[in-house]
């Protein structure tokens, strides 16, 4: 499984992550996108996402099952 996290200095709100994967990443209260663990889209649309990200914020962790 993976652990979509969103570094919150690159983060510039843009709302593209929550698009694709809304069971995966959500709004924070600083108007930032945040990961949702455990995530809801699969490591393909996780990954879709991350690569989507125009300020490369978002990194996927391997974590075990
Ligand atoms: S796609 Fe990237 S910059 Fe846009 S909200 Fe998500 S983490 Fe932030």
């Amino acid at each position: 499984m993976k652990k979509p996290i969103v570094d919150q200095n690159k983060c510039d709100g843009c709302g593209t992550c929550i698009a694709l994967c809304p069971g995966s990443f959500k709004w924070n209260e600083r108007a930032k996108a945040a990961g949702i663990f455990p995530p809801v889209e699969d490591n393909d649309m996780l990954e879709t996402a991350r690569l989507a990200c125009p300020t490369e914020a978002i990194v996927l962790e391997d974590v075990k099952d």
